[in-house]
C-alpha cells in the first residue's frame, strides 16, 4: 500500500492522483517513443518523478532507501549538474577559466549520475522474470545464452570497485550488446554506449537493509527488473545506419 508520504510526494510531482501518476509514468516507460526527461522547458535539468511509489519495490528495495535515495541522492546531482553549466556560463562571460577543471569534472560526475538514476528506476520498475524476443536474441548472440549473460552481469556489479554501476548497454557504432563496469557515474566508459539496463551500486542503494552484503542485494535486483523497458532502450539505441 501507498503510504501517505508517497502519495503526497507522487501527487506534488505530477499533480495528480496517485493512480493516474502512476499509470502515467509506468505507460510512459513502456511507450516505444518513451525518452527519458532529463531537462525542463526551459532546459535545465530536472529529476522526472519516479516510477513507482516509494515502497513499490518492497521487500527487495525497502521504502525508507528508495525515498533517501531519490530525495538525497538523485536529486541534488540535478542540482549540482545545473551549477556546474551555470558556472561555465559565468566563466565564458567573465572570461575566467581559473575552476573550468573543477567544473567540467562536476558536469561529468553530476550529469552522469543524473542520467543513470533515471534509467536504473526503469530498470527497476519490472517483475523480473528473463528477456524476451529481440533482446534475448541479442544477449544469446553477444553473450553465448541469458545463463553466462546474468553470470557476467551479477560478477562485474558485485565487483565494481567502491562506489559505481554495473551497466548493460548497447553499442550502436559495432552493434554489440555488453557488460560494463562503471566507477563513480562517469568512469570505464566505452565511448557511444546506450545503456539499456542499470545497476546501482552505490552503498546508498541497499545498505540499509543489505549492509555489506552488495552480492544479496544485486542477487535480489533480478526480481525487479524489468526486461521490457530495457529492450525498448536496446531497440530505440539501433541506428537506421551507421557512420562507422
Ligand atoms: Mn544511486
Amino acid at each position: 500500500m501507498a503510504t501517505r508520504r508517497t502519495f503526497l510526494h507522487n501527487t506534488a510531482a505530477v499533480g495528480a492522483g496517485i493512480m493516474l501518476a502512476q499509470a502515467q509514468t509506468v505507460h510512459a516507460a513502456d511507450d516505444l517513443g518513451y525518452s527519458d526527461k532529463l531537462t525542463d522547458a526551459d532546459g535545465k535539468y530536472a529529476a522526472g518523478p519516479l516510477p513507482f511509489t516509494y515502497d513499490a519495490l518492497e521487500p527487495v528495495i525497502d521504502a525508507r532507501t528508495v525515498e533517501l535515495h531519490y530525495n538525497f541522492h538523485h536529486k541534488p546531482a540535478v542540482v549540482a549538474a545545473n551549477k556546474a553549466e551555470d558556472s561555465l556560463a559565468k566563466a565564458r562571460e567573465s572570461n575566467d577559466f581559473a575552476l573550468v577543471k573543477f567544473y567540467e569534472k562536476e558536469l561529468a560526475f553530476q550529469l552522469s549520475s543524473h542520467i543513470l538514476h533515471t534509467i536504473y528506476w526503469t530498470s527497476v520498475s519490472g517483475k523480473g522474470g528473463e528477456p524476451k524476443d529481440e533482446l534475448a536474441k541479442a544477449i544469446d548472440k553477444n553473450f553465448g545464452s541469458y545463463a553466462k549473460f546474468k553470470a557476467q552481469l551479477v560478477a562485474a556489479t558485485i565487483a565494481v570497485e567502491a562506489s559505481g554501476w554495473g551497466i548493460v548497454g548497447y553499442h550502436p557504432a559495432t552493434g554489440k550488446l555488453m557488460i560494463l563496469q562503471c566507477e563513480n557515474h562517469q568512469k570505464l566508459t566505452a565511448w557511444g554506449i546506450q545503456p539499456i539496463l542499470i545497476l546501482d551500486v552505490f552503498e546508498h542503494a541497499y545498505y540499509l537493509k543489505y549492509q555489506n552484503r552488495r552480492n544479496e542485494y544485486v542477487s535480489q535486483l533480478f526480481s525487479v527488473i524489468n526486461w521490457d523497458n530495457a529492450a525498448l532502450r536496446m531497440q530505440a539505441a539501433m541506428p537506421a545506419r551507421r557512420l562507422t
